[in-house]
């Protein structure tokens, strides 16, 4: 059966309407029509190839959230009607170590939710920026905030997952100091969740428009980082810094935050590389660079669960299927406060 997404044919090519097929439901799948779908800044780098190895035509987008439409025979979680999302992967090998400690984003043989491996026409994944999707019950969500939240619900299955992930792996909570740097879609996420995990959590942006903001969103303190003196006023004195900023910059400037034994870990994903940072800012405090990808599928279950028990949500700006040109656009110029989520009823005009 054929439905409306919205893609691109090529790497210089606008997104416009495509009409794509999805599987039939088959004994382990669940058949989602999708109510919206978060635009994160990858969609932007694998839809313009900035990371090499894009399958055309691309669908993008991982953020979806809708309602079960149907489900296969050997389905036993979900039912029709149900409130369910899909993040960034829609399979896995299920043998690996990683598969077997919950860590499928780790996994080898993970399928992405676009761009990834299937048998599926045309042979590759295409993701959310669709009317529907059909996915193994392994890796579908359930989603227990209020129906009326789930527009803001959707930017969690990859923003909330990919800060959360990190600052659970690093044990941010009460008595840590935590930076995160970049107010993007993911920034913003994570200034949500370190705080509501109980830590003090300083922000760090280019952007003097959002000081205020992001004092709203839950950060303790708010540093400009072109500013000299208010970094220099947090030297040595960060447990833990979450970087999410999209495009190569300075690492050492964060790097010498840290206190001793501290981590930084780098989420945001250039397309082109950072400047090698100082070893010395390194050993000096035995400090540590490391990366996070995402999350498994039980952490995920995990952050819903627990944003659905503290009623946290992404702030978003809803737009139409057809805006997502300009709405790249303006992301690029970080000009969204702070995530855009296509409202997918809009595909079927
Ligand atoms: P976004 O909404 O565009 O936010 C990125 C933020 O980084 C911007 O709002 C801006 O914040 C800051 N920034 C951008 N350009 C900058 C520059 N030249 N110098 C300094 N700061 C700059 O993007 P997003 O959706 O949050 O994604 C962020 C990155 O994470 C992307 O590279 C994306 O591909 C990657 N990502 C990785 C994973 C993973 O699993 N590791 C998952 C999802 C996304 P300020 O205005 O506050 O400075
Ligand atoms: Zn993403
Ligand atoms: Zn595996």
């Amino acid at each position: 059966m054929s439905i409306r997404a919205y893609g691109a044919h090529a790497s210089d090519q606008p997104l416009v309407a495509l009409d794509i097929t999805r599987r039939a439901t088959g004994p382990d799948d669940v058949r989602i029509d999708i109510a919206y779908c978060g635009v994160c800044h990858s969609d932007l780098h694998q839809v313009r190839a900035e990371w090499g190895g894009t399958l055309f035509p691309c669908v993008p987008g991982h953020e979806i959230v809708g309602k079960v439409a149907q489900v296969g025979s050997a389905v036993t979680g979900f039912k029709p009607g149900d409130l369910v999302g899909v993040g960034c992967i829609v399979d896995s090998c299920r043998q690996c170590a990683e598969c077997a400690d919950g860590l499928e984003n780790y996994c080898d043989g993970m399928v992405g939710t676009y761009n990834g491996g299937t048998s599926d026409a045309p042979g590759h994944t295409l993701g959310g920026y669709a009317q529907a999707i059909v996915v193994d019950q392994r890796y579908v969500l359930r989603i227990r905030h209020p129906e009326a939240d789930l527009a803001a619900v959707a930017p969690l299955l990859c923003a909330g997952i990919t800060t959360w992930s990190p600052l659970r792996h690093w044990q941010v909570g009460p008595g840590r100091k935590v930076g995160v740097v970049g107010i993007g879609g993911l920034g913003h996420m994570g200034i949500k969740l370190a705080h509501a995990l109980g830590a003090h959590v300083v922000a760090f942006t280019t952007s003097e428009g959002k000081r205020e903001e992001a004092r709203k969103l839950g950060a303790d303190e708010v540093v400009v980082s072109r500013n000299e003196e208010e970094m220099a006023a947090q030297r040595n004195s960060l447990d833990f810094i979450l970087n999410t900023v999209a495009a190569p910059h300075d690492l050492d400037a964060y790097l010498s935050l840290l206190r001793r034994d501290g981590t930084m870990a780098l989420v945001g994903a250039p397309a082109t590389p950072h400047p090698s940072p100082q070893v010395f800012n390194l050993i000096m405090k035995r400090r540590r660079l490391a990366g996070s990808l995402i999350g498994g599928i039980r952490e995920t279950q995990e952050m819903l669960d627990f944003c659905a028990e503290h009623g946290i949500t992404a702030d978003i700006e809803m737009i139409r299927a057809e805006q997502i040109n300009d709405a790249y656009e303006r992301m690029l110029s970080g000009d969204v406060r702070y995530r855009f989520v296509i409202d997918n009823a809009s595909l079927a005009d």
